[in-house]
């Protein structure tokens, strides 16, 4: 699994056909249902075996704009090699938008990373067992920090103890096609904090030859519904850009070789 297995194409294909082909889909939206049958076709020719969790979002307010309560999914996906109490990895990217956005860096740009990491990772194993998750209803309906992260709350609250205990790491991929270099965030409050994850997500992107850009207070992401629950967990992602949350996020703001920074430092950390 070199670095150089990673297949830039297939994130840019993915954020072709979610952001330009479905356009907005709100993790309650029919659109949504659309992007996940579309996501959980590609990951089982990839060789991964995809389960739907389904949980329930409450109605709201998303970005100004109302949006009515639903249920979602999120697709999990494993290789069978999971076990309850040995360590496991976990890869995350939210497949949703904010209605007015067609979401092509906000969060097509993960999503299609996420579908790179399987591609790479097909016919190799990692050092340790991993779970890929497209997670539903992670853009906010609500000012409060109960008011979004839907469906990685509902992934954290459904794990045992032993799952829980054996978690090693687990990294949302969130705007990761912007930029030249990779934001890595974690959720603590200063840099001189400890956070190991971060330090191995680092390492790995050196290994990787890719630049980054460490940050501290990082809570606006999936990883978040994590570390609140104890566990360990990082963002890659979030460099600021003109189409955030607007119908400006076309496919074309993406740069594919940011999602290939992206891509070889999640495969590095996984390898
Ligand atoms: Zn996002």
């Amino acid at each position: 699994m070199a670095p150089a297995d990673v297949r830039v194409a297939t994130a840019v294909a993915a954020v072709r056909h979610l952001a330009g082909r479905i356009g907005p889909r709100p993790g309650t939206s029919a659109a949504y249902l659309r992007a996940a049958a579309w996501v959980q076709q590609r990951l089982g020719e990839a060789g991964w075996r995809v389960e739907r969790q389904r949980f329930a979002t409450p109605a709201g307010v998303s970005w100004g704009v109302p949006v009515p309560a639903g249920p979602s999914v999120n697709l999990v996906a494993t290789r069978g090699e999971v076990r309850p109490g040995r360590p496991w990895l976990l890869v995350g990217a939210h497949l949703d938008t904010v209605p007015q956005a067609p979401g092509a860096e906000d969060n097509a740009s993960g999503v299609g990373v996420l579908l790179a990491v399987a591609e790479a990772l097909a016919d190799r194993r990692a050092r340790l067992p991993v779970v890929l998750v497209a997670f539903g209803s992670e853009e906010p309906r609500g000012p409060g920090d109960d008011d979004h992260h839907y469906g990685s709350r509902a992934y954290v609250a459904d794990l045992g103890a032993a799952q829980r205990r054996s978690l090693r790491g687990m990294v949302s991929l969130d705007r990761v096609g912007v930029g030249a270099a990779l934001p890595v965030g974690s959720a603590v409050g200063s840099a001189g904090d400890p956070d190991p994850l971060r330090a191995e997500v680092l390492a790995a992107a050196r290994r990787a030859g890719v630049a980054t850009l460490p940050e501290t207070g990082q809570r606006s992401s999936d990883h978040w519904s994590f570390v609140r629950a104890g566990l360990p967990g990082v963002r890659l992602g979030s460099t600021p850009y003109a189409g955030y949350h607007s119908a400006g996020d076309l496919p074309e703001v993406v740069e594919p070789a940011q999602l290939g920074r992206a891509a070889r430092t999640v495969v590095a950390w996984l390898r």
